[in-house]
Parts: structure tokens; sequence; C-alpha cells
């Protein structure tokens, strides 16, 4: 494949609006940084960045943050001219919350006059704190803001719209109309207890998706589904280890016209089966244990004809105990009797059967006729970025205070639990630490108190949470 120059996006702002987090999201792991410009490297960052289907090479210029803030503008004329003449794109990011400051006006008078596409990005507009910033900017004469959240990866579908139109006439032609396979980068990774390595989570690398569930849910019918349209861009390979099997695919949205990478991994249905071990009912556990490994999320596939089972409740328990994130589908709903009531049937018999599939996703589809699956592929790609939020300290304590206040610990023997701070040291699953004194004589019952209430009020939903309770001297 020949190495074409790709393109490139200047993250240009003052300092502390968010333009070095926005730079770490859209380069995620592959900060092998191109240093193609030695001595300028001080002043900025060149990273190869990846959004959706797009690649691009990334430009921080978070350098300028050592200046003295009032002597911006000056300087960022000389530092920056020569970078925005050779970039395609410049991403100019303000603090949603702060709102336009004069600073912002400056920076916006400058670009104006450059001849640069700009695209205006609204910084730290998570909820809705960031509206009436986003109000604001329109005075800058750049366009219509997109409002993210760089720290919380949300809002990057929105960049990728107001950025693909840019970057696709930026791009050279290719010599032919060679479609070419998404880069597919290195599988799940897992340290020696299989967990999954914490590395910065990138929104849009490939979703490593395993689907599991009983002989004869539909599973292998669901794969061909998948990959029998258009979608599959390379065969069947050997993947990760020697006997698991994967298969990159990229999903069109048809909703909102997006490609997104897909990668199935080892699922049942792509291997050949065994003509022994077929019928065992116990395999599909062992299967579906094999598959979890490896993935992201994880879809258990229920057979509507047949409602829910032991067997099923066995499976989605062991996704959660593995710490994967579950969604539940109800396959073959096209010949599904009442529906309504299997649906709710079924609602009702998981939560029974399992308290921690309170607020599962649960979807009804048919592999065979294609009913559901967008929306199930949808709801894939939002509990994998639950399952990859980071909820900042600060917020996470304001939240604990709350949940603390509505419902203290109690005070065995006339003597208060302590519970003084928590963090989140971990993602993919979202793993907690709460410090405290006296924990030996917390109740579980309390700590399960803690971890449904974050489950509830952070909106993890029904992805695994852990909490690790830890002694402060
Ligand atoms: P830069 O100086 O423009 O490179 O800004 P940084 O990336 O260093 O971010 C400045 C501060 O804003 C840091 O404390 C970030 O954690 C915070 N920040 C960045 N993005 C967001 C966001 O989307 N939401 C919120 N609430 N804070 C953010
Ligand atoms: P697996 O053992 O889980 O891989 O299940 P298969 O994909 O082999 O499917 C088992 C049977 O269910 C086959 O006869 C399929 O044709 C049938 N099947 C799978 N999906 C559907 C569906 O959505 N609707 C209907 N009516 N039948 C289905």
């Amino acid at each position: 494949m020949k190495k074409q120059k790709s393109p490139q996006v200047i993250i240009i702002g003052r300092p502390n609006v968010g333009k070095s987090t926005l730079f770490n999201r859209l380069v995620g792991k592959r900060l092998a940084l191109v240093d193609d410009q030695p001595g300028v490297t001080r002043d900025r960052r060149f990273g190869a960045a990846h959004l959706i289907d797009m690649e691009f090479t990334a430009v921080d210029t978070a350098g300028w943050e050592d200046d003295d803030p009032s002597s911006l503008p000056g300087r960022m004329r000389a530092q920056t001219e020569v970078s925005l003449k050779g970039a395609d794109v410049a991403l100019f990011v303000f603090d949603a919350r702060a709102g336009i400051t004069p600073l912002e006006e400056e920076i916006a008078r400058w670009l104006r006059g450059e001849n640069v596409p700009v695209v205006l990005v609204g910084n730290k507009a998570e909820g809705k704190t960031g509206d009436a910033g986003l109000l604001e900017s329109y005075a800058l004469g750049l366009g219509e803001p997109v409002p993210l959240s760089a720290e919380h990866g949300e809002g990057m579908v929105e960049l990728f719209e107001a950025l693909q139109p840019l970057l696709e006439k930026a791009e050279p032609e290719e010599a032919d109309g060679e479609i070419q396979p998404p880069e597919v980068d290195v599988p799940v990774e897992l340290d020696e207890n299989g967990e999954v390595v914490d590395g910065k989570h990138n929104a849009f690398a490939p979703l490593h998706l395993a689907i599991v569930g009983r002989p004869n849910a539909g599973k292998s019918t669901l794969v061909n589904r998948f990959l029998g349209e258009d979608r599959l861009l390379t065969g069947p390979e050997a993947g990760i280890t020697r006997d698991s099997i994967s298969v990159d695919w990229v999903w069109d949205d048809a909703k909102t016209g997006m490609k997104r990478p897909i990668r199935l991994v080892d699922t049942a249905g792509m291997r050949k089966k065994s003509r022994v071990t077929e019928k065992l009912e116990r395999m599909s556990v062992v299967d579906a244990q094999r598959s979890i490994d490896y993935a992201e999320v994880v879809v258990l596939l229920l057979d509507a004809t047949r409602g829910l089972e032991a067997q099923d409740l066995k499976i989605a328990n062991l996704v959660l105990e593995e710490g994967r994130a579950l969604i539940i589908a109800i396959n073959k709903w096209d010949v599904a009797e009442e529906p309504s009531s299997l649906f709710n049937g079924i609602r009702g018999a998981l939560e029974e059967g399992l308290a921690q599939l309170r607020g599962v996703p649960l979807i009804a589809v048919s592999a065979v006729t294609g009913k559901g699956l967008d929306a199930l592929l949808n709801a894939a790609f939002e509990v994998r970025e639950a399952w990859s939020r980071r909820i900042p300290t600060s917020a996470l304590n304001r939240w604990f205070d709350d949940a603390l206040a509505a419902n203290p610990p109690p005070a065995p023997g006339g003597k208060r639990i302590k519970l003084r701070y928590i963090t989140q040291n971990k993602t993919r699953p979202p793993t907690f630490v709460v410090f405290g004194t006296r924990l030996d004589a917390l109740p579980k019952s309390y700590e399960r108190y803690l971890m449904n209430s974050i489950r509830r009020d952070l909106d993890f939903g029904a992805v695994p949470v852990r909490l690790n309770m830890r002694s402060a001297k």
C-alpha cells in the first residue's frame, strides 16, 4: 500500500480549554509521535489520529501553555502561522462552560483572515452545562459549534461529521476505487489475570464483540446475516490465539450514515462444530468463556421460541463476573408468539434471576429478517462507551458526599465508620476504590448500596462495576 501524506488537523485555542485532552482522545494509544519537524516539537505534538474510519495527523499546540496567556495572540501569530499553513483543517477549541472570552475573539479574528477551514469546537459540554457558551460562540462568525466532551468522549460523532467533508476535500484522489480495509489494531490486551489492560480508550477503535448463547439460539445465522451483506472486508482468519477466530467487518449504520468497524471475536458460529461436542449443552458455557475473554461487549442471544432458561442466566452471570459489558438479544422475534408479554416476561425473569441484570439492554431481533440488528449494534457501541468511561475524581466525590449523606454508613458499637474519598482507578470495567477507616466493620450490604448507586446515578446502566475498599491510615 502506498503511503500517502495524511491530512493535518491542527488543534488551537487558549490554554486550559482541553486541547491536549482532545488530542489524546483522537490519538489514543497511537502516541508514536510523528516527529517530522525537529526543533518545533516543544511547541507542537504530532500524533496519528483516528476518528471512525478517518485517519489524519493531529497537531496539538499545547506548548503555548507555558507562556503568559496575555501575550498569546502575538506569540500565536509568530509560532503558528507556520504550522497553520501546513494544516488542512483547524479545530478551534473553546471551553463551553467558561463561554467566549476576549482571547477567543482575538483568535477568531485571526483565523477568519487565514485560508484554512475552521471547525469550532465547544469542549467540556457534557450534560447541558455548556449550552450558554455554545450559544455565545455563534458570535465568533465561524459557524455552528460542535459540542463535545473530550474528557468523556462525547460528541465525537458530531466532530467526525464536521471534519469529514473538509478532510475529504483535502485528501488526494485515490489511485483507484479500491476499498481499504479498516485499520484493525491489536486485540484487547489482557494481563496475566485475564483482565483487560486499561489503555486509553479510543471510541472508534474496532468494537470487539462476542455473540454467545445456547446451541440453536441462532448465533451462526446472525453472524452470517452480519457478514452476508456487503459488510465483509476480510475473511475469517486465524486470530488472537491458536484456537480463536475473529472476523473484521464494517457496519454501515444506515441511520447515521456512519461506518463503524467491528471485530466479531471467537464466535462459536464461526467455528467448525465438532460433531461430538455440539450436542453437549454445557459446551455453550465453555464456548462463551473463550469468546468473553476477547470481547469488550458480549451479546447473549436468547431464543424467543424457548424463552429464558437456566443456562442463559449462567452465561449472563459469567459475562458480568468477567467484567464485560452485556447485552441480551431475543432472537427469532419473527416467529415469537404474543411478543409483548414474552418481552416483559423475559425482562422480569432476568431481573428476578440475577439482580445485576437490572438495566441491561434487552433487544428483540431476528437474524432471519434483520429486525432490530441496527438497534443491537448501536446498543453495543453505547455500552462500550459506558464500560470505558472515566468519571473525574471531583465529580465522583461530589456524588460520593451525597450518597453518604443520603444513607450514612452504620456505626457499629457506637463508632462511626468513616468513608473519606473515592477514585476511579480503572476503566473497562469501571473500577472504584473507596478509602476509609474501620472498613472491616462495614457490612457487605453497604458496599452493595454504593455499587448500585454508582451504576444508577452515574449512568453505568448494567455495565459491571467493581468496588474495592482500602484503609486510609
Ligand atoms: P489545554 O491546555 O487546552 O491543552 O487543556 P487540557 O487538555 O490540559 O485540559 C485542561 C483541563 O480541562 C484539564 O483539567 C482537563 O481535565 C479539563 N478538561 C478537558 N476536557 C474536558 C471536558 O470535556 N470536560 C471537562 N469537564 N473538563 C475537561
Ligand atoms: P446456533 O447454534 O446458535 O449457531 O444457531 P443457528 O444459527 O444454527 O440457528 C439454529 C436454527 O434457528 C436454524 O434452523 C436457523 O435457521 C434458525 N434461526 C436462527 N435465527 C432465526 C430467526 O431470527 N428467526 C427464525 N425464524 N429462525 C431462526
